[in-house]
Order: structure tokens, then C-alpha cells, then sequence
């Protein structure tokens, strides 16, 4: 789950990361309210679940009040393209009114896990407020790691290691390797997948302080966060995951392709998406309805991906075991009969009740093209997804 970046900011405050004083807006009006607060200059941010806004426009300074109520009349309602949005943008339904810093450098800091050991990583770059998947590639040297063992925990030494190497030296080593602390307890504490700070500034004054704040958390372990799942705001979501979640589909993943697929078994979902891949097309969605002996699941299923208009051929691979082909066959002819489905439907369907199964189908008026194998219904699929 992610959240927004003042909500990041009330998470990290609370483990006393610095962070700049402000507060939240909904209207131009409140935006003014929350700057004449501050007092002073102040920096308008659409909030939206998504970087890169400074470069989309979505980030603007303001010398008083007054700007800041302009700033936040052209932010509020403005749809922000940037390069995490795609190109049909986020709505902007809330700005950050926040102090303004005066910056001399800006640096990067992440916590995160690397996948490859399962520990949890400190990463730096004095190479800050731009995309680290740039600096990653260009100058993959400018990028400092440090491992944590999360037996141990956060070690200072390590951490001034990486102070150093951002050039956080002098009087700003204590307070640096403190932020790193406190942001690694942060993680480890709220079962955060990723805590990033971009830029991580440090002040003409001579503070640390985050500029920017992007957490997302592990949806596995919100059930013990009760703060941290009320902050979920499903109006920054596909409407169509949300949708899945709320009938029971927890691993339903929206993608760009036009061939929606049903498939039982998260592995089987990514060897059915490799497939489609592999036949010349293209998936329009990861979904794993796992071991669904309710039909009203399949009929689910099939209403959300039949409701994407993007979908031009559904893929249906069900190897039964736990799950059974008859009760799937039970939702694919409920789904026909509410008329949730308009497009052609590839099945591979196997296992156990194949024989029952099949029988259903043949005897009710839906109409599925059937497949012996994986890779003849994935071409199938991408015949019928071209109109053939
Ligand atoms: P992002 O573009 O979505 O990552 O939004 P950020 O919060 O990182 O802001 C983008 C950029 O705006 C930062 O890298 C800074 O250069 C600039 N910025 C943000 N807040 C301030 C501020 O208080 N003072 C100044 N001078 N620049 C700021
Ligand atoms: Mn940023």
C-alpha cells in the first residue's frame, strides 16, 4: 500500500526524521489559511500517489500567502502527468502547504529490501532530487549501499560510513547517522517495503531535513497497522483493483495488454503471462482467483476483467486440483447468463472434474474455444484478441 507524501511525513515526524513544518489543503482557500500559519514563503505539492511531480508542474514555490492560494487554484483539480502516472495522469485532490527550506544540496536515501538476500538495505547517493533509476544506470558508482542484518539492526558505524560517503561530515554526521536510524526503525517498525527520501536536503542553516518523503508498506502486514491502513486512499487506486479486493480477489494486478486472464495459482499466472508474451500478445491483467470452489469467484473475475474495455480476449487456465473444473465451469456459465462477458474465451482447463466440467459446458450455450496446452491457448487467445 502506498500513501501520500504529508502522510509519509506524519509517520516519520513521529520517529523524528525533520521534516518541514505544514499542513494539508483540500481548497485555495484553506492553501492560504495553511501559509499564512507558516508565515513567511511556502512550497504549494499536489499529493498525489505518484513522483516526479516537481517536473510535471506539481510542485511550486510561493513568496506569501497570497501564492500560495494562487499556486494551489492551479494544482487543486489539475490532472498531474508524470512519469509514474502514465500518460492519463493522476487528479489532483489535495496540496501540502509546507515551509519553504532553503536548500544547499540535495541528496538521496532509501530504506529498502533487496530481494536478492532478504535484508533490508540502506541506500545513498549525493546525487539527489533527480530519478535514481537514472542514476542507477548512468553512474551506478554514485550509489552507496549498506546492508543491515536485521538480526542486528542498524549499526552506527555503517551508518557513518554512508554519512561519509554522502559527504555528510563535520557537525552533520551526527544528526545524518540519527536520521538513518530512525528511518530504518521506521521500516522495520511499520513493515514498510520502501522508505525513500528524494531529496534528502541538507539546509543553508546546517540541518538535515526530508524534503520529500515516499513510503509504501507490505500488504501482508497491515492487518497489525490499523494507523497505517487508515491512511489508504482508494481514490489513488485502480478502480478495478479496488473493485477485486472488495469480492474477495486479492491478486488482481490492472496491466496495459488486451488479453485478460483467469488463472488459478500465482505461478500458473505468471507462466500463463509469459505465454501470452511469448504468442505475440500482451497480458491485460495478472489475476490468481486461488483454489475458488465458489463460482460467485469465477463470475467476479470475469465481470471485473470483462468490465475493462481494453480486454478483447479472455484466457481462462485452470489446472484443478484443490480447485475444481466443474465449479469453474459453474461461473463461466453464470457469468454468460448476467451477460458479463463480450468477448471470445480461451479455455485450458484440466484436472480434477475435467470430464463434469466439460460436460457443463457443452451443454449450456457458452461459447469457449478450448485449448489442450498452455501454449496453443495462448495463441488462441491472441488470435481471438486480433479479431480473428
Ligand atoms: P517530486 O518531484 O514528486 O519528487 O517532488 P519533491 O518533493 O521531491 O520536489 C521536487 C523538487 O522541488 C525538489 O527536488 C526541490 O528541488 C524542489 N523543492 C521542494 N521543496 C522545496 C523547498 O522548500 N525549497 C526549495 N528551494 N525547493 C524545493
Ligand atoms: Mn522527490
Amino acid at each position: 500500500m502506498k500513501v501520500h507524501e504529508f502522510q509519509a511525513k506524519q509517520l516519520l515526524a513521529r520517529y523524528g526524521v525533520p521534516v518541514p513544518k505544514g499542513g494539508v489543503a483540500t481548497t485555495p482557500d484553506e492553501a492560504r489559511k495553511v501559509a499564512a500559519e507558516l508565515g513567511g514563503g511556502s512550497v504549494v505539492k499536489a499529493q498525489i500517489h505518484a513522483g516526479g511531480r516537481g517536473k510535471g508542474g506539481g510542485v511550486k514555490l510561493a513568496a506569501n500567502p497570497d501564492e500560495a492560494r494562487a499556486m494551489a487554484e492551479q494544482i487543486l483539480g489539475m490532472t498531474l502527468v508524470t512519469h509514474q502516472t502514465g500518460p492519463e495522469g493522476q487528479l489532483v485532490r489535495r496540496v501540502l502547504v509546507e515551509e519553504q527550506t532553503q536548500i544547499e544540496r540535495e541528496l538521496y536515501l532509501a530504506v529498502l529490501i533487496d530481494s536478492s538476500t532478504g535484508w533490508p538495505v540502506l541506500m545513498g547517493s549525493r546525487a539527489g532530487g533527480m530519478e535514481i533509476e537514472e542514476v542507477a544506470a548512468n553512474t551506478p558508482e554514485a550509489i552507496h549501499r549498506v546492508a543491515v542484518d536485521p538480526a542486528v539492526g542498524f549499526v552506527p558505524y555503517e551508518g557513518r560510513a554512508l554519512a561519509f560517503a554522502l559527504g555528510l561530515d563535520g557537525d552533520l554526521l551526527r544528526p545524518a547517522v540519527a536520521l538513518m536510524s530512525n528511518l530504518y526503525r521506521f521500516f522495520i517498525e511499520n513493515d514498510a517495503s520502501l522508505a525513500e527520501i528524494n531529496p534528502l536536503v541538507v539546509t543553508k542553516d546546517g540541518r538535515v531535513m526530508a524534503l520529500d518523503a515516499k513510503v509504501n508498506f507490505d500488504d501482508n502486514a497491515l492487518f497489525r497497522h490499523a494507523d497505517i491502513l487508515e491512511m489508504r486512499d482508494k481514490d489513488e487506486e485502480d478502480p478495478l483493483e479496488v473493485r477485486a479486493q472488495e469480492e474477495g480477489i486479492s491478486n488482481y494486478v490492472k496491466l496495459d495488454g488486451n488479453i485478460g486472464c483467469v488463472v488459478n495459482g500465482a505461478g500458473l499466472a505468471m507462466a500463463t503471462m509469459d505465454a501470452i508474451k511469448l504468442a505475440g500478445g500482451e497480458p491485460a491483467n495478472f489475476l490468481d482467483i486461488a483454489t475458488a470452489n465458489d463460482p460467485q469467484r469465477v463470475v467476479n473475475a470475469l465481470a471485473i476483467i470483462g468490465s475493462d474495455p481494453s480486454v478483447k480476449a479472455i484466457l481462462i487456465n485452470i489446472f484443478g486440483g484443490m480447485a475444481r473444473v466443474d465449479v469453474i465451469a459453474e461461473g463461466i456459465i453464470e457469468a454468460h447468463k448476467q451477460d458479463a462477458v463480450k468477448v471470445p474465451i480461451v479455455a485450458r482447463l484440466a484436472g480434477t472434474n475435467l470430464e463434469e466440467g466439460l460436460r457443463m459446458l457443452a451443454a449450456s450455450p457458452v461459447h469457449v474455444e478450448r485449448a489442450e496446452d498452455l501454449g496453443e491457448a495462448a495463441s488462441k487467445a491472441v488470435a481471438a484478441a486480433a479479431g480473428a
